[in-house]
């Protein structure tokens, strides 16, 4: 080469190093291309500089860039032609008036950049007809622009790992910021849109029950046909999936972190034959460090689930074991259930020890005393009396029959040993209650059945203290205990005191058992007839009382009247009852309890000295006796 053309040529190489330069604030591979062309176009005083490529996974033969603006990108070519280039240039470096060529048939000049293995492209050279430059310095210029293109590439790909490698350093520190689990998936997806916008992601997760907004979330399953997702998802391993026919390359990467793999990452690349190389790294990182953030955040959620259900369970155990009544106890269980477990339906069932009886619990949710429950309570309680364990179902079909609630769960009460009932907890909604919430329900019942036997036997106890065995009116002592409360909080009252006439006669003909009978006739008859509110005991022998609160005298001496015909219609064998009649009002400040029971025992044993089988009422309030 002559001395001048040398010189021409640094000239060249200083003008390209010039464009290097970062403060020259190039940093995009097309920007580089861009200025390459036209500072040869200059060079050698050109029309218009132009690279062209070709695309054979398309068949395209196309303009890479041009220092003609207005040129016409993408021209569908045969991949002969890319041969017939390729083989031509096997054996020229310049190619002068390539007129046979298509597309490049009015250009003056066509040279290929190569630098070793390294193929950057053909550049069209048009209107240089005036300027003949010789080949060997047009060969140098080709040289130097190859040279040129691949130490832009080096930057550019400095530049854009740089890039990337912030992300993935913002994205960590985000994700390790972050407990919530839709964040951590949030973050993945923005990171990977920003940094392939082209690709296409999916997230496949495992047993993921929650609803994650419009992230792009697919179900991983096990009989799932991905086949190729699910073994990134066994062996935890990135895994290829090449795809000619799609003309599109998928990569899966596992979500994976210490202790097992979440899911599933899926980067689809459309319009390649392999998925990029030197990507896999990158996703690879951002899978794993993925993988973590999820971890944690899982970890972080379960322990937070873990401390809720604790507290449930310790508040429940420490109120139920507070001497609440039956029903409180039952109804606070219920809140709870409700509450916490977003159920519709909630019942506590007492069980016979051979499953034949059922009681519905006061507390249970008004399902449970309508018919349409008992098609539910029938099919626990064979399950139960089968397989003694708790039952839990997302959809629930009866005989094969659609129903109305689909989520049931039911646990076993369980009293040393013994079964003594069941809670049955329901929603319409199939799959509506979670494995866990069943394992907190458990618990839940678990821990409250001791307490709630306890309220049960406490109140039975009771019941019994304050029932006569015989007729199951309510003892003496229960009786006045009602008066002194009534004495104390109504205004006024009517008590009535009955006693069977000539009961010694029943006995003495009938014998005891069938007086005993009778007793219990006339007990039932004195129950039937009376309100909630009133209060009737056995005062002890054949002799009744019923306690009236806030009832006047008239409507008293009605009621008794009522009681009579009653009983002796009704009886059998028939017997007849006299009733004392008293009452008290709260005017008479004096009156007590003894002297009202005294009033109407006067009143009785005037209705026995003139003929029974009547009512007598007392006769004046004389308080001061
Ligand atoms: P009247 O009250 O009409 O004056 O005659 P009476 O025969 O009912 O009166 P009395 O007080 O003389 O007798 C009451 C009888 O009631 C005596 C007792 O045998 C009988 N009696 C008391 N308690 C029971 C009981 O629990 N079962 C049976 N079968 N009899 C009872
Ligand atoms: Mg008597
Ligand atoms: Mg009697």
């Amino acid at each position: 080469m002559k001395v001048l053309e040398k010189q021409l040529i640094i000239n060249l190489k200083s003008r390209f190093f010039d464009l290097i330069d970062t403060d020259s604030g190039l940093l995009s591979y097309e920007q580089f291309l861009q200025e390459m062309l036209f500072i040869v176009k200059g060079f050698i005083r050109a029309d218009e500089v132009t690279l062209f490529n070709c695309n054979e996974w398309k068949h395209e033969w196309f303009v890479e860039a041009s220092t003609n603006e207005k040129l016409k990108f993408d021209i569908e070519i045969s991949p002969i032609l890319c041969e017939e280039i390729r083989s031509i240039f096997s054996k020229v470096c310049v190619l002068h008036k390539p007129i046979s060529l298509a597309g490049l048939e009015n250009y003056d000049l066509v040279l290929q950049l190569r630098r070793g293995e390294q193929f950057h492209g053909y550049l069209a050279i048009k209107g240089i007809t005036d300027c003949p430059c010789p080949d060997d310095l047009i060969v140098e210029v080709a040289k130097e622009c190859s040279n040129f293109l691949h130490k832009a590439q080096v930057i550019c790909n400095v530049v854009f790992e740089e890039k990337r490698y912030k992300q993935l350093f913002r994205v960590t520190e985000k994700f390790h910021s972050s407990m919530d689990m839709d964040a951590v998936l949030g973050e993945i997806i923005y990171t990977l849109k920003e940094v392939y916008p082209s690709f296409t992601y999916y997230l496949m997760l495992s047993q993921d029950n929650n609803s994650h907004g419009d992230l792009p979330i697919k179900d991983l399953e096990y009989d799932s046909e991905n086949i190729t997702a699910m073994q990134a998802y066994v062996t935890g391993t990135i895994q290829l999936e090449d795809s000619l026919l799609e003309k599109r390359s998928i990569l899966y990467a596992p979500l994976k972190g210490k202790q097992g793999v979440y899911g599933v990452l899926q980067v689809i690349a459309p319009n390649t034959m392999t998925f990029p190389k030197n990507e896999v790294e990158f996703i690879t990182l951002l899978a794993n460090t993925a993988g973590s953030a999820l971890e944690n955040a899982q970890l972080y959620q379960q322990s937070r689930r873990l401390i809720t259900d604790l507290q449930l369970i310790n508040e429940t155990s420490h109120r139920l074991n507070s001497n609440l009544r039956l029903t409180e106890s039952i109804n606070f269980m219920a809140g709870q259930i409700k509450e916490s477990f977003g159920a519709e339906e909630i019942g506590f069932v007492l069980v016979s020890e051979d499953f034949e009886q059922l009681k519905v619990i006061k507390g249970s949710t008004e399902f449970f005393f309508a018919d349409e429950s008992e098609h539910y309570l029938h099919f626990i309680v064979e399950r139960i009396k089968r397989e003694r364990d708790s039952i839990f179902i997302g959809d629930l079909t009866i005989d094969c029959e659609p129903i109305r609630f689909r989520s049931l769960m039911a646990v076993p009460m369980v009293q040393t040993g013994l079964i003594i009932g069941f809670v049955v907890v329901l929603h319409h909604n199939p799959y509506r209650f979670t494995f866990e919430t069943f394992k907190l329900l458990q618990a839940l019942i678990h821990h409250s059945t001791l307490a709630f036997t306890n309220s049960m036997l406490r109140e039975e106890l009771e019941r019994l203290v304050i029932t006569d065995q015989l007729t199951k009116l309510h003892s003496r002592n229960y009786l006045n205990e009602k008066i002194h409360q009534s004495m104390k909080e109504d205004a006024y009252g009517a008590y009535i005191l009955i006693d069977i006439d000539d009961f010694k006669k029943i006995n003495d003909t009938y014998g005891h058992q069938v007086g005993d009978e009778v007793l219990v006739q006339v007990a039932s008859i004195l129950m039937d007839n009376i309100r909630d509110t009133d209060v009737a005991a056995r005062w002890g022998g054949e002799e009744l009382a019923i306690y009236l609160p806030k009832i006047q005298s008239d409507v008293a001496l009605i009621i008794a009247e009522r009681l009579v015909k009653k009983v002796r219609e009704q009886t059998n064998p028939s017997v007849t009852i006299s009733c004392g009649v008293s009452f008290w009002r709260k005017e008479y400040s004096n009156d007590t309890f003894t002297k009202l029971f005294k009033r109407a025992d006067n009143a009785l044993y005037i209705a026995k000295e003139t003929g029974k089988n009547k009512v007598v009422v007392q006769e004046n309030i004389d308080i001061n006796e």
